[in-house]
């Protein structure tokens, strides 16, 4: 587990140190902002994003998730941000959820290695708290250049939060799931979130009517 700041400096007040100069970090500003299109390939956005401080999750978060999955996948699936599993592991859907999510997509015939998997945020919020606008707005030109590179021919989106955020609107996700929708020039699927699932059960059957949906387009149907 890494040290907390307090737990640092008394590691070092025992091994004798009795002086600590203090360094700012660079400040959000100090950061270049990403251009869209600048990247030529996952790799190189990965090490953009490496050590990301352009909003205040990165005080909170163990590690960034940027997500994983095949770079050239069909189908990418967009959640909400990181939870505490995630946090800890540095990739997306690992905890219950990630079971869950796991099964929905065996269910139309792949593996989580056929598709890529990622979050409308890439820093756990504080305590699963909701994603705040400027958390969102700091790292929307990260998702949309994932999206760019992995060139999905559908997206689904996971739950209210990544809906909205992808779609730009304040639809409700009961009106909004089930249907094809458009964002950056791919289909986008709404559908509920497995972690309301594991809450609500009965809506199972409406992720598969959706996943059906998906499924079929894939295929060519
Ligand atoms: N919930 C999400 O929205 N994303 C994850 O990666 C895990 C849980």
């Amino acid at each position: 587990m890494p040290l907390g700041p307090r737990e640092e400096l008394e590691h070092f007040r025992d091994l004798g140190v009795r002086d600590v100069f203090l360094v700012p970090r660079a400040a959000a500003g100090d950061q270049p902002a990403l251009a869209a299109g600048s990247m030529p390939d996952l790799g190189a956005l990965v090490r953009f994003v490496d050590g990301c401080r352009r909003c205040k999750l990165a005080s909170s978060r163990t590690q960034i998730v940027f997500g994983q999955g095949n770079p050239n996948a069909d189908l990418m699936f967009v959640g909400e941000a990181p939870g505490r599993d995630e946090d800890e592991q540095g990739l997306a859907f690992v905890g219950r959820a990630g079971q869950l999510l796991t099964k929905i997509i065996e269910a139309i015939g792949m593996t989580r290695d056929d598709v890529f998997i990622c979050n409308v945020l890439r820093c756990r919020p504080p305590n699963n708290r909701n994603p705040e606008p400027d958390e969102v707005a700091s790292c929307r030109p990260f998702l949309e250049e994932t999206i760019r590179l992995v060139a999905p021919r559908a997206i689904v989106t996971l739950g209210t939060f990544a809906a909205q955020a992808l779609l730009e609107t304040d639809e409700p996700i009961g009106r909004l799931r089930g249907r094809w929708r458009e964002a950056r020039g791919v289909r986008v699927m709404p559908t509920f979130h497995p972690a309301f699932l594991l809450r609500s059960p009965e809506r199972k059957k409406d992720v598969w009517e959706d996943m059906k949906i998906v499924r079929d387009f894939l295929a060519g149907k």
